[in-house]
């Protein structure tokens, strides 16, 4: 029976993870769903935003379901050592997963067209998934220094951590389209002349189905907003997919409609990606959607379920179209919409 640990958080994190719970037991009766906590409500319980019973609860999980982390911007959590704020927790909770690509589905849902920044036409069918690698690159490794009016950073990366983020990219390509644009600066960058020739030879060795082609990221910067319809799943370093994947989260129009994922050897870890949203907290409005698709995303990439991820898609955009919430100038509110989802469930593909 696999193992599901969920981690509410703080502010809407509650109210969003209800909902998707909810859903996980209507597709997926047979997991094991245990609770813990995480970020300020861990605190208030435990002293301690990631306190040792969650840390030891994650031990034998199969996958992670988290909701939203922080507080409001006047919160007391912001006057407390830096160690014992929320956000340290939920850095804590990273590094313990060890994740080292991160899936996020940029999709303008049919209906909905509207909401996005993009004309219609252009938004239209807009499915992209941005891989980004996690651990590596100029964040992490290697030497960095300011001194006087000199500093540096390096961009460093290693065989092995380009093939495994590469074959995290191939093997959701297969599920999809089966086309990978590997994302570089291989022009002027030696770490991405490694990386090109690194994800251009697993291709070769393991996955010749894929259909692969390598941009360079100031390129893909202009056509993922001009042209988004030419991409299905992109490949890229840490920094490029940092910057690239908040400039794609746009497109869909509202931080309510994004899930995410996030991948290593272990338990994987799901999330929307949006925040606490304090401004909405308790008050039953907030958006599930993000949160439902995010599970959806852990019963596919966490547990191999695509079946079921793809159910859940399929009738979260059904209760989009017919009861969108408030954040998208609908009326319904997050138990309503939960209920349309469920619903919408039962009815056949
Ligand atoms: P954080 O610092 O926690 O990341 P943030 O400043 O990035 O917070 P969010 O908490 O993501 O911001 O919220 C930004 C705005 O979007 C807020 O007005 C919030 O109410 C709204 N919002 C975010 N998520 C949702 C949701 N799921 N449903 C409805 N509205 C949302
Ligand atoms: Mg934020």
């Amino acid at each position: 029976m696999p193992k599901i640990v969920t981690l509410p958080g703080d502010g809407i994190g509650p109210e969003v993870t209800a909902a998707a719970v909810q859903v996980l037991r209507e597709v997926a009766p047979d997991l094991s769903i245990e609770e813990h906590a995480i970020g300020g409500a861990a605190y208030e319980a435990h002293g301690d935003p990631f306190p040792q019973v969650t840390r030891d609860a994650l031990g034998d999980a199969d996958a992670v379901l988290l909701g939203t982390v922080g507080g409001p911007q006047n919160s007391p959590w912001n006057s407390l050592p830096r160690p014992l704020r929320p956000e340290s927790g939920l850095l804590a909770l990273r590094k313990a997963l060890g994740c080292y690509a991160n899936l996020r589905p940029v999709r303008v849902q049919p209906g909905l067209e509207h909401l996005s920044p993009l004309k219609p036409e252009l938004a239209r069918g807009v499915d992209i998934l941005i891989v980004r690698e996690l651990l590596g690159g100029v964040y992490f490794d290697g030497d960095r220094k300011i001194e006087g009016d000199t500093a540096y950073n390096t961009m460093r990366y290693t065989t092995a951590e380009v093939e495994r983020v590469a074959k995290m990219a191939f093997w959701a390509a297969e599920q999809r389209k089966g086309r990978v644009t590997s994302v570089d600066k291989a022009n002027v960058l030696e770490v991405s002349e490694l990386w090109r020739r690194d994800v251009q030879a697993l291709r070769d060795r393991s996955y010749r189905s894929i259909h692969l082609n390598h941009e360079y990221v100031d390129s893909v910067a202009m056509l993922i907003v001009s042209d988004p319809s030419r991409y299905d799943v992109i490949v890229t370093e840490n920094l490029f997919g940092d910057i690239l994947s908040d400039l794609a989260a746009v497109i869909p129009g509202s931080l309510g409609l994004m899930p995410s994922a996030s991948l290593g050897d272990g338990a994987g870890l799901f999330e929307p990606i949006h925040g606490s949203a304090p401004d909405i907290a308790g008050q039953g409005v907030a958006n599930p959607a993000a949160a439902i698709m995010s599970a959806a995303m852990l019963l596919r990439h966490g547990l191999g379920r695509s079946d079921a991820a793809n159910q859940i898609e399929r009738a979260v955009a059904l209760a989009l179209r017919e009861h969108p919430t408030r954040d998208l100038g609908g009326k319904a509110d997050t138990v309503t919409f939960t209920r349309a989802v469920l619903e919408a469930m039962g009815t056949p593909a």
